[in-house]
């Protein structure tokens, strides 16, 4: 960003401010900054503009400069928010390359990335804290006059809170209401409403604090010597020593703490709040207790880990990027904390990215453990007082480390010198809905782009598929660690033939003999089971019974979907349909099967067989909120449960000791995803599942229902040998041109009318089939043809890797949305672009 000369004698000229609102504008407005903010304003802070007739927003300083708007006479900032600003020019580019590479705008970006309590607007609630208590001595005027209206009313908007403004101050100029607001906020008095749509319910705990009025020494010996209030009251007295004693001796004292050690009751506790001598304070406590800033390493790299390591350190002197393959267990997580503390000893800041699944309690303690108060942890189901206080942090380089979801990609990094993207082949580093649709392991490697020398280690046990293809063409340094710490051996899968079973109880569809079997083998140990059954079993197919093969599109490689309604086969890709099989083309059976069970009905079963072993579920229905699962984790390592079934989410990068049998019910419902990737997913799934079993003893065995013992890629789980995957899938994907080798844009079209989305879907393919001919696939109707109302329709356009033609296709497409809605008739069709989707 130029420097500019903003102000002093021999600068007459205007200046003008870029400024980026959290809305989907298709470009960034420009306002005028009066001449009394010029010594003021920054790039990177917030300013308080109108737009429109009287909306108002707080938006982000993007460039200064003295170009005029062309078209219309600029308006002026109204108020400056920040004093410093809330991001560095690096944030400020992130938010562009997100905005031109995913497709959306600088807003929407810029809405995703800060925290709820930076961004206002018209539209923003205003929530009274009722945590702030109602003592206000410490506001100014107008603040008081805010803070008393919340309290008495408990919401406002800022309409509202800019009237009460104006009623009571006649002088005051309408323009100061941006800045009370923001003080308000950050004297924690109120919420932007945002911040409580969450689930999230902090933690509250009373202080006990010394009123200020005593905080003198001589005050307090006045207190205590002349009081005639405590001299008649002893025990009063007795815990007001006790009080001071505690405060002197371990700092600030819980209530309960109190209560406690002091042996007092609580009416003699409430009788020194009444005096006016002790004030009894509501806090939100952090539910991950701060640790001392001290690094403590207190454990050695195996031998193979150590190889490892320092494979990785000379990679990252060569190139900027580095994948770990290391199988599960191999103690990847180890290594990482040898390369953070080198990192953070040489002064640099680091980000581990985590999925948000995978950000369990159990991580967070293994690291805090090494690194205490210098890490900090940002998640989604933080409360965002506590996401401002990291942001914060973050920004002055006072916190070394962060953990974080996708989303602490965002935050402000003053000297970013490490990123790791730990299971870095996980689908949920993609953001599905809203815009920003970013993949945070590809924008983190923008990002690392964007500080000096700031290196990236990408970390897997079953490596995504463009991530292997990078390493193995050498823009990647790869590092491999095949082998489980302590030696122990990986684990052993067995096939269980369902076509063979030849059981009438419907029950054993789900659970089959063999596995019971095992499940009561393992119960005797007094091990634990894990069963795990893909939600995406869900997705109906149809499968020969016989020889368990399943239909796949001609033109697209992808299981077909059965649609019972239409009593068809689709390609959700191309849009195909097929006639239902009748006879399959791999063995001429004509015997065709549908099956499906989820994870409740399981647990069902389960409860039935084994009436007496304790399980549990762990899917989306049963863990909701981030303590949920925590909580079943919790239960679960502390052999407070026997089996545990579940989705995805016992999958990502839990470590228990305990397991020895994990059993993949229905292998074939994973391997007929109608998806291009469905062999990498199965495979990263299968391996990662069957990863948790026998981590510390060894003599781990996984079991897999399938009705295709022989397929491949069960093979290929079975030996544990990624390269052969690998080395199957990527010949297919350049055979049908899919990534690595193209890149995907997907359109998704959205109408409360059915022919509407047809017919425009099929206008805007028709349209870009005269330069994109042979890239485009559909339009086709996706599984799910109805959301919330709408029906869909996706357009797939597949791209070569180019980016000149990649930045052409995306102009191509934002100018055909615009053609396409100014015809009356699909003005409300909704389009969304996604780039590199799953
Ligand atoms: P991964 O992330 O590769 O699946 P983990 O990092 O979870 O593997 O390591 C597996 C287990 O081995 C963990 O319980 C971990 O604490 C232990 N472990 C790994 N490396 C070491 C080491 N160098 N010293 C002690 N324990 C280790
Ligand atoms: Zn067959
Ligand atoms: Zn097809």
């Amino acid at each position: 960003m130029q420097e500019l000369e903003l102000y002093g004698p021999t600068n007459t000229r205007k200046v003008f401010a870029e400024i980026i609102i959290p809305l989907a504008l298709p470009i960034n407005y420009t306002w005028l900054v009066p001449e009394h903010m010029l010594s003021d304003i920054k790039v990177g802070c917030r300013v308080e503009v109108n737009l429109g007739k009287n909306k108002r927003y707080a938006g982000v300083v993007k460039q200064l400069h003295h170009e005029a708007p062309e078209f219309f006479e600029a308006k002026e900032v109204l108020n400056i928010l920040d004093v410093q600003p809330v991001v560095y020019p690096q944030q400020l580019q992130l938010w562009e390359w997100m905005s031109s590479y995913y497709m959306c705008t600088q807003g929407e970006v810029m809405a995703a990335a800060l925290p709820a309590h930076f961004k206002l607007s018209s539209e923003s609630v205003l929530v009274f804290n009722e945590e702030a208590g109602e003592d206000f001595r410490e506001l100014d005027n107008e603040e008081y006059l805010v803070a008393e209206a919340l309290l008495i009313r408990k919401e406002l908007k800022l309409p509202e809170v800019q009237q009460i403004l104006e009623l009571s101050h006649a002088r005051l100029s309408s323009g100061q209401v941006y800045p009370v607001i923001n003080r308000l906020i950050q004297k924690r008095i109120c919420y932007v409403w945002e911040a409580l749509k969450e689930t999230y319910i902090p933690k509250k705990e009373d202080y006990i604090l010394l009123s200020p009025e005593y905080s003198s020494e001589a005050a307090l010996e006045l207190l205590l010597n002349e009081d005639k209030r405590l001299q008649r009251a002893e025990k009063q007295m007795e815990l007001l020593l006790a009080y001071l004693h505690f405060q002197k001796t371990e700092g600030e004292i819980t209530k309960a703490a109190l209560l406690k050690k002091s042996g007092a009751s609580d009416a003699q506790l409430k009788g020194l709040i009444e005096k006016g001598i002790l004030i009894a304070e509501r806090r939100v406590v952090d539910r991950i207790k701060r640790g001392a800033k001290n690094i403590d390493i207190n454990f050695e790299l195996s031998e193979a880990q150590n190889t490892a390591f320092e494979k990785i350190r000379v990679s990252l002197t060569e190139k900027p990027i580095c994948l770990l393959h290391g199988v599960t267990s191999s103690g990847k997580t180890e290594i990482y904390i040898r390369l953070i503390e080198d990192y953070i000893r040489s002064g640099k800041q680091v980000l581990y990215m985590l999925p948000e699944i995978a950000l369990t309690s159990q991580t967070i303690r293994r690291l805090q453990k090494h690194f205490g108060g210098h890490i900090g942890v940002y998640h989604s189901k933080f409360s965002q007082n506590e996401r401002i206080e990291i942001w914060n942090k973050v920004k002055e380089g006072e916190l070394k480390i962060v953990l974080g979801a996708r989303s602490a990609l965002f935050l402000p990094f003053e000297n970013l010198g490490f990123i790791i993207c730990d299971e870095e082949h996980d689908t949920s580093y993609k953001q599905m809905e809203p815009a920003p649709r970013y993949h945070a392991r590809d924008a983190a490697i923008y990002m690392s782009s964007l500080y000096d020398d700031c290196k990236v280690l990408l970390g897997s046990a079953t490596p995504s598929l463009e991530s292997y293809y990078n390493a193995s063409k050498e823009k990647y340094g790869l590092v491999k660690l095949m082998q489980r710490y302590g030696d122990v051996a990986m684990p052993v899968l067995e096939m269980i033939d369902t076509r063979r079973l030849k059981s009438k109880d419907p029950n054993a569809a789900i659970l089959s003999q063999p596995l019971c079997n095992a499940i009561q083998t393992s119960l005797d140990a007094a091990r634990q089971v894990i069963l795990f059954q893909n939600r995406r079993g869900y997705t109906p197919y149809q499968r020969c019974n016989v020889c368990g093969w399943i239909p796949q599109c001609k033109h697209c490689d992808v299981s077909l979907t059965f649609h019972k309604f239409y009593n068809k086969l689709v390609c959700h890709y191309c849009g195909t349909s097929y006639a239902p099989m009748q006879t399959c083309a791999a063995c001429g059976s004509h015997d065709f099967v549908q099956k499906q069970f989820g994870t409740e009905r399981i647990e069902e079963v389960l409860q039935e067989i084994f009436p007496l072993a304790k399980t549990a579920r762990m899917d989306m229905d049963s863990v909701r909120g981030k303590n949920a699962h925590d909580q079943l984790i919790q239960n679960f390592e502390q052999l407070n449960i026997d089996i545990l079934v579940g989705t995805q989410m016992v999958v990502k990068g839990l470590d228990f000791e305990n397991v020895d049998l994990v059993g993949i019910l229905d292998a074939d419902g994973i391997l007929s995803f109608a998806d291009f990737r469905v062999n990498e997913r199965a495979y990263q799934l299968m391996e990662q599942v069957s990863g948790r079993a026998g981590r510390k003893h060894g003599k781990g065995k996984v079991l897999v229902q399938t009705s295709q013992p022989a397929h491949p890629v069960l093979m290929q789980v079975q030996q544990h040998d990624y390269d052969a995957l690998y080395n199957d899938e990527i010949a297919k994907r350049e055979q049908f041109f899919y990534p690595p080798f193209s890149r995907i844009i997907k359109l998704t079209f959205k109408n409360k009318i059915r022919e509407v989305v047809q017919d425009a879907a099929q206008i805007f393919a028709n349209a870009l089939s005269n330069r994109y001919k042979d890239h485009i696939t559909g339009p086709a109707e996706p599984v799910i043809n109805r959301l919330r109302n709408q029906y869909l329709m996706e357009l797939l356009l597949k791209l070569p890797r180019n980016a000149k033609v990649l930045e052409q296709c995306k102009k191509d497409i934002n100018y055909q949305i615009a053609v396409l809605h100014q015809e009356p008739r699909y003005k409300s069709v909704v389009i969304i672009p996604d780039v590199d989707g799953i």
